[in-house]
């Protein structure tokens, strides 16, 4: 893709207006309280923003709002091609403001502009037309019977849907979870995370004037402990859609079950691995597409490539042009594109990331590349690309999700090992493995512990793909694809007498 140049970026920054209210019912509303929170630029320290810092009332007020829409039909009860003609109208709202949102989340979350101009905004574009192409494609069942019986399956929304998102991938996610929702004929109730919720409130005013009715698609911004830990405890809340940490992920559950069962899907954490065969031919390509799937969005992806696993036979060769391609992902001016590293999310979780990097080294990792800050002087919280070797399975930095631009190295010497090394987690989202040999790559592919397993390339797939993770990355939960549809569906028997 073609990117605008910085002067460009800059240019659409200086005339953002964000959107700092909830949306609430249809309409753009303080919170109830009056209270507000700010929201900082990570690359400098700045402030941007005063964003209407809602509680328990607010949730209440969007709840009963969302509720109304849906038990008067106003959306549920349009055709579903009426349904995706006013999603597709908000895809082409966002697409006429796609660079606006790129450069209103670079500015709000630290990612580089040139992760949000070519993935996230564009990306969340192709994410709702793929959705909102399937609305009118569903298909209910029947089942065989005899002459005397008719049977339907079909497929029911819930209600009201609670979309709780993290703030690495702010617009994509609120994107990915909230529109197959709407596809299913749900309202959603969408909490952004506190310290990224300006996309989310752009999208939300946009679906006003995309026809999406009032109360059917509503944004509460404020903190989890209040916004969200309101939303999982509602009566009315049947559904709950989150991304997230593995530890909240399990306070939702204890609040479902405190509560009314609402329907609990999780997306969290990851650990991710690569298993390198020694069969490569390509150096070059295999150490580029590593250093992407662990550098890309400052490594602040659930699936980003924390744990290269590479064959003793090849790992100094490989391991060297790892780092040369390193050298391509300096941190810099997030507006400039042709600054791939932009800053991790806030001064705290940088901190946590410099923790585990001291931690990795006094568990004896060797510290190959990066380690510290840089460009304190921005005032932003900037890691460089960070490389250990020979990290051993039982140290923190490869049990724990790290959550930044930092890889460890392992070798092994069989596939057994490698398989047994790559399973070794309570994660298991997406792997990746590079070889040439078919017997071994399906092997591998079949093994290892993951919801995705991507092959001679970094990827979770493309929208028909149903991508979410095994084991403690969560479950009941699948984005993208047709799937991602019908997890916001309850599935209902309707059994008939005939007269015979
Ligand atoms: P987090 O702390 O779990 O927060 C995620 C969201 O939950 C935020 O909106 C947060 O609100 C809210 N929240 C916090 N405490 C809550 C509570 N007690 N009740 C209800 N909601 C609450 O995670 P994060 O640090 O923002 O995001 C990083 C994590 O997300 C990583 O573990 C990453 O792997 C995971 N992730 C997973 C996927 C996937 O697809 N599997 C994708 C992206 C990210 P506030 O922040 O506003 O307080
Ligand atoms: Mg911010």
């Amino acid at each position: 893709m073609a990117f605008l140049d910085r002067s460009a970026y800059a240019a659409i920054e200086r005339r953002l207006k964000p959107t700092v209210q909830a949306v609430i019912d249809g309409k753009l509303v303080d919170a109830v309280s009056g209270r507000t929170f700010d929201s900082y630029n990570p690359a400098n320290g700045q402030k941007i923003a005063e964003i209407a810092g809602c509680d328990e009332r607010d949730v209440d007020l969007a709840v009963q709002a969302a509720k109304r829409a849906f038990e008067d039909k106003r959306w549920a009860g349009l055709s579903p091609s009426d349904r995706k003609a006013r999603l597709q109208r908000l895809a082409m709202l966002l697409e006429a403001h796609v660079d606006e949102f790129a450069v209103l989340e670079t500015i709000d979350a630290g990612k580089p502009i040139y992760d949000t101009a070519r993935s996230d905004a564009p990306g969340s574009v192709e994410s709702i037309l793929w959705t909102a192409e399937a609305a009118d494609k569903l298909l209910d069942h029947m089942t065989k019977t005899g002459d005397t019986n008719l049977s339907m399956v079909v497929r029911e929304p819930f209600g009201v849907a609670a979309i709780i998102v993290p703030w690495n991938f702010p617009l994509y996610i609120t994107v990915m979870k909230s529109m197959p929702a709407l596809a299913a004929g749900n309202s959603v109730v969408i909490k952004p995370a506190q310290l990224t919720s300006l996309t989310a409130l752009k999208l939300g005013a946009l679906a006003l004037e995309a026809g999406i009715p009032d109360g059917v698609l509503n944004v509460v911004p404020g903190s989890g402990s209040k916004v969200g830990a309101a939303l999982a405890r509602h009566p009315d809340v049947r559904v709950i859609s989150f991304t997230g940490s593995t530890e909240v992920g399990r306070s939702l559950l204890s609040h479902s079950s405190e509560t009314n069962l609402k329907r609990v899907l999780l997306e969290l954490g990851g650990k991710c691995p690569v298993v390198v065969m020694p069969d490569i031919d390509d150096y070059d390509y295999v150490a580029d597409r590593i250093v992407y799937a662990a550098m890309a969005h400052s490594g602040l992806n659930c699936t980003a490539t924390a744990r290269v696993l590479i064959h003793q036979d090849i790992k100094e060769k490989l391991t060297a042009k790892i780092l040369e391609k390193c050298g391509l992902w300096f941190c810099g001016d997030t507006l400039d594109p042709r600054n791939r590293m932009g800053a991790m999310v806030s001064e705290e979780h940088m901190k946590g990331v410099l923790d585990y990097i001291r931690i990795g080294r006094e568990e004896g990792a060797d510290l190959i590349l990066g380690g510290r800050q840089v460009l304190e002087e921005t005032g932003g919280y900037f890691i460089e690309p960070t490389v250990f070797d020979n990290m051993q399975p039982w140290m923190r930095i490869s049990r724990e999700e790290i959550f930044g631009p930092v890889m460890g190295i392992t070798p092994f010497r069989s596939v057994d090992e490698a398989i047994a090394l790559a399973n070794d987690t309570e994660y298991g989202l997406l792997a990746s493995v590079y070889s040439n040999d078919l017997n071994t790559v399906i092997r591998l592919t079949r093994e290892i512990c993951a919801g995705t397993v991507s092959v001679n390339c970094y990827s979770e797939g493309d929208c028909a793909s149903p991508f979410g993770g095994f084991k403690q990355s969560g479950f009941n939960c699948k984005d993208k694809s047709l799937w991602s549809i019908e997890q916001f569906t309850e599935l209902k028997s309707i059994w008939m007498q005939l007269r015979g």
